[in-house]
C-alpha cells in the first residue's frame, strides 16, 4: 500500500535513537527518569507503526513533538500516585474505607520525623541498652487508662488474635451469642476464634444472656470469658446483657480473667462535647476487666494500630508469644501515637487539636453556613441538568463507633432538575473523577454531600475544582 501526501508508512517513522535526541523527549527524561520513557516511547512507536500498517497514520502524528505530547500524557498518569487525597462528604467520619481518623499535624511531623530520622525505637538512652519499642506509647496508655500495661500492635484485630491466641490456645473462651459480630471488613469473632487457635463457646441467645448461661459453660477447659462491645449494630427490645462488672466476678471466681474487645475504645467521656457516650478504657478497666483491646484509629483519633491494656503479668505473656512479633507496629506509626496520646493530657483542648473530635463536634449552624457559601459555584458548574438545594442531614461517627446515634449536620442536596434529565449515578461517577475525588452518598433518588468533613482551609480548593467537572 503507498502512503498519500498526508499519511505515513511503517519506513517513515523516526528512530528511538533519534527521538531520544529530541529536546521534548529530554524534557521527559529529567522528570521521569530514562527507562519508562524508553518503554514507553517503544510502546508509542509500536502503536504507530500497526496504524502505518493500517494505513490511518497521518503524518503529522509521526512527529517528534506530537510523539512526546501523547507519552507525556501516558508517564503523566502513570506516575501518579495510586493513593489520592478525596474528599470525604461521605456523611461518616470515621469512614474505614476513607482511612478512617485524620491526624493531627503534631503526629504527622512525629511520624515523618521518625521515618527520615534514626531514633531509639528500641534503644533506652538511661542505660545504653536494648529497648522496648512500646514503652513510650505504653505508658501514656497507662497514665490515662490506670491500666498496669499495654502492648502495641497493627491493628485491633491483632489486639484480639494476639489475646485470645496467647491466653486461650486449644482451650475454650465463652461469649455470648449477641456479641459474635462481623464488624466489617471479614472481622467476624468466631473467625477469629478459629484463627487464634481458640474453641469459642457460645452462651445464651441473641438478644438475652443472663449470668447463669455464662456460669454453667464455665468447665475445666475454659480458659477466658470474653465481652465484645457490639460495635456496628445495637440489640433493641426486650434485651438482657450481664454487665462487666458481675462477669468480673464469675470470672475471677473461676480463677478466669474476663478480656474486653471494646473496639472503639475511647480514652474520655464524649458527652463532655454533647457527644453520645461510649464505655472508655479506663472505666472497662476500674471495673474489673484483666484485659481490653480497642483501635487507635477509630474514636481515638490516632493511626492505625491495636492497644491491648490491663493486667502486667497478662500483658507480659502477650509481649512473649512469637505472633507479637510478627504483629507489631512500626516505628512512624508508634510515633504518631505518642503525639496524639500526649493531647490526652489535656482534654479540655482535644475539640481544638484532635481533628477527629473537631469533625465530630463541629457546629451545625457552621457547617450550614458553609453550605449556603458554596452552594451557588456547585450549582452553576451542575447546570440546568441538576437542581441543588442545602439541607440538613445527619452524619455517622462511623467505623462502629455509636451505630445508632446520628449528628446533625448540613450539606448539599443533588437531584436531577427535571424528568429525563442526567441520573444522580452518572453525577456520582463525575464526582469520582474530579482532580481530588468527591465522594456523598446517593439516597432517596439524590446525592448528598455531608460537608461535616469539609474543612474550612480546603474550601476554596473544593469549590474551584467544580468547574472542573467533566460532562
Ligand atoms: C473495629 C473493631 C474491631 C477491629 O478493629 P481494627 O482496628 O479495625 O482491626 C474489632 N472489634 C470491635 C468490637 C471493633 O469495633
Amino acid at each position: 500500500m503507498s502512503a498519500g501526501a498526508d499519511t505515513a508508512a511503517a519506513g517513515d517513522l523516526p528512530a528511538l535513537d533519534r527521538l531520544l535526541g529530541d529536546a521534548a523527549i529530554a524534557g521527559l527524561i529529567e522528570r521521569h527518569g530514562r527507562t519508562p520513557v524508553v518503554a514507553a516511547l517503544r510502546a508509542e512507536l509500536d502503536r504507530l507503526r500497526t496504524r502505518a500498517r493500517a494505513g490511518t497514520l497521518r503524518r503529522d502524528a509521526i512527529a517528534a513533538a506530537a510523539i512526546a505530547a501523547a507519552i507525556g500524557e501516558v508517564l503523566e498518569r502513570t506516575a501518579a500516585p495510586r493513593m489520592r487525597a478525596v474528599f470525604n462528604l461521605t456523611g461518616t467520619v470515621l469512614h474505614t474505607n476513607l482511612g478512617r481518623a485524620l491526624l493531627p499535624a503534631v503526629a504527622v511531623e512525629a511520624a515523618a520525623r521518625a521515618a527520615a530520622e534514626p531514633v531509639d525505637l528500641e534503644f533506652d538512652l538511661a542505660t545504653g541498652r536494648r529497648g522496648d519499642r512500646d514503652a513510650a506509647v505504653a505508658a501514656l496508655v497507662c497514665e490515662l487508662t490506670g491500666a498496669e500495661a499495654a502492648t502495641v500492635v497493627n491493628n485491633n484485630a491483632a489486639a484480639v488474635l494476639l489475646l485470645l491466641n496467647t491466653l486461650a490456645a486449644r482451650r475454650e473462651v465463652i461469649v455470648s451469642r449477641g456479641e459474635l459480630v462481623e464488624i466489617g471488613g471479614a472481622f467476624r469473632i468466631p473467625d477469629v476464634m478459629r484463627s487464634a487457635g481458640v474453641r469459642l463457646v457460645e452462651v445464651g441467645t441473641t438478644n438475652r444472656t443472663h449470668r447463669h448461661d455464662y456460669a454453667a459453660a464455665i468447665g475445666p477447659r475454659s480458659a477466658l470469658l470474653m465481652k465484645v462491645h457490639a460495635s456496628n449494630y445495637a440489640i433493641t427490645g426486650f434485651t438482657a446483657s450481664v454487665p462487666e462488672t458481675e462477669l468480673v466476678d464469675l470470672a475471677h471466681a473461676h480463677a478466669l480473667p474476663l478480656a474486653v474487645d471494646l473496639g472503639s475504645g475511647s480514652l474520655v467521656d464524649l458527652s463532655r462535647w454533647g457527644l453520645p457516650r461510649e464505655p472508655t478504657v479506663r472505666e472497662t478497666l476500674a471495673a474489673g476487666a484483666d484485659l481490653v483491646a480497642f483501635s487507635a484509629d477509630k474514636l481515638l483519633g490516632g493511626p492505625q494500630a491495636g492497644i491491648v491494656a490491663g493486667r502486667r503479668d497478662l500483658i507480659a505473656r502477650l509481649d512473649r508469644n512469637p505472633l507479637k512479633r510478627a504483629l507489631r507496629t512500626g516505628k512512624s506509626t508508634l510515633a504518631a501515637l505518642e503525639a496524639v496520646l500526649a493531647l490526652y493530657r489535656a482534654p479540655e483542648r482535644l475539640a481544638e487539636q484532635l481533628p477527629t473530635l473537631q469533625l465530630l463536634t463541629r457546629a451545625p449552624q457552621a457547617i450550614a453556613e458553609q453550605a449556603a457559601r458554596v452552594l451557588p459555584a456547585v450549582q452553576a458548574a451542575l447546570g440546568p441538568d441538576y437542581a441543588a438545594d442545602a439541607a440538613a442531614m445527619l452524619s455517622q461517627i462511623g467505623s462502629g463507633a455509636l451505630p445508632v446515634d446520628r449528628l446533625p449536620s448540613h450539606g448539599l442536596q443533588i437531584r436531577p432538575a427535571r424528568r429525563g434529565a442526567a441520573s444522580v449515578t452518572r453525577l456520582e461517577a463525575r464526582l469520582r473523577a474530579l482532580p481530588r475525588p468527591v465522594l456523598g452518598r446517593i439516597a432517596d433518588k439524590a446525592l448528598w454531600l455531608d460537608l461535616r468533613c469539609l474543612a474550612e482551609r480546603d474550601e476554596a480548593d473544593f469549590v474551584a475544582q467544580w468547574m472542573q467537572l467533566t460532562p
